[in-house]
């Protein structure tokens, strides 16, 4: 069955992708890390690979990126490989905000001023102090070496320049990093935790790396082509549910009733989504629509999502 779809994705990737990147001169490349804005603007990528790792790829796929908020969705399951729910979800709720990704307004909100889900830039800081480790070079190496195994990429890297960039303009992350501070939700150096954050967020994949990741979240931790087990289920289970909340900012119910598919879009352009027992898919696209997701990404997976039948509703 899922070699059958693998054929005919074959025949209809290369044109439809074609298709979707006309439209990314409506999207605007991110700009606020200045080294992002170095991508180029017509760029459009995919990689979708299933369990017997046979694949099918169009556009620009072999182009490297980084994770940015991608990143979020494996740095929460590390932190609750290392601590458990409850210790986890006493420091960050479960909800949606409706808001922007790096958003304060609602910081306050929540008792007793913990942010309202990992996914958002607030979450993630505070995941990232929750992961295990001595000293933030620790924190970050446990990070990298987690993602490679699940990425089966030994040589998967930060991209200095993009870490640069960040830690240089990040005020704004700054300021979320000592608000939780004063909130007492950070325990530890705030600029050692954003060192964490900054880092993971620059790692650097490409839509194949994507794709393999998100497979071993399509086959509920277990990475299908090896065999091995690299993330409880119900660890899986967690971030699938927040991946379909909060996975694509606030356009997290439109995604959900065009596309219904647990998804994670980064600034950069990237996205990672699966299809449940059946496919992981890498993406990429820098030109973003207004709410922050890849616009021509997004117009592709609809379109792959409506003509398979993919939607989990
Ligand atoms: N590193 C980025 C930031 O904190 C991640 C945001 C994103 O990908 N939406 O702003």
């Amino acid at each position: 069955m899922s070699n059958a779809a693998m054929e005919r994705l074959n025949q209809l990737l290369p044109e439809w992708l074609e298709t979707s990147r006309l439209h990314t001169g409506q999207g605007k490349v991110a700009s606020y890390i200045p080294e992002l804005f170095k991508a180029s603007q017509d760029e459009l990528g995919i990689h979708i690979m299933n369990a017997e790792g046979n694949h099918v790829s169009a556009g620009d796929c072999g182009v490297p990126f980084t994770m940015q908020s991608i990143s979020k969705v494996f740095t929460l399951i590390l932190a609750l490989m290392d601590h458990g729910e409850e210790a986890v979800f006493f420091n960050v709720g479960k909800e949606p905000t409706g808001d922007d990704y790096d958003s304060m307004i609602k910081l306050e909100l929540v008792e007793p001023g913990i942010p309202f889900n990992p996914l958002i830039n607030a979450g993630a800081i505070t995941v990232s102090s929750l992961i295990a480790g001595d000293c933030k070079e620790e924190k970050s190496r446990r990070i990298l070496e987690f993602f490679r195994k699940l990425a089966n990429n030994d040589r998967l890297d930060y991209n200095e320049s993009v870490y640069q960039s960040e830690s240089e303009t990040g005020h704004l992350n700054r300021s979320l990093g000592y608000f939780l501070k004063h909130n007492g939700v950070l325990k530890d150096d705030v600029e050692d935790v954003l060192a964490v954050y900054f880092r993971h967020c620059s790692i650097e994949v490409t839509c194949a790396d994507l794709a393999r990741m998100a497979l071993v979240l399509a086959y509920d931790g277990t990475d299908p082509i090896t065999g091995i087990e690299l993330i409880p289920r119900r660890y899986v289970q967690i971030a699938k549910t927040f991946m379909t909340t909060c996975g694509m900012y606030n356009a997290s119910g439109e995604f959900a009733i065009q596309v219904g598919l647990p998804a994670k879009s980064g600034v950069s352009g990237g996205i990672l989504t699966l299809v449940p027992g059946q496919f992981g898919i890498g993406l990429v696209g820098p030109a973003l629509n207004r709410k922050g997701n890849s616009i021509a990404g997004v117009h592709l997976l609809e379109r792959l999502s409506k003509e398979f039948d993919w939607s989990f509703f």
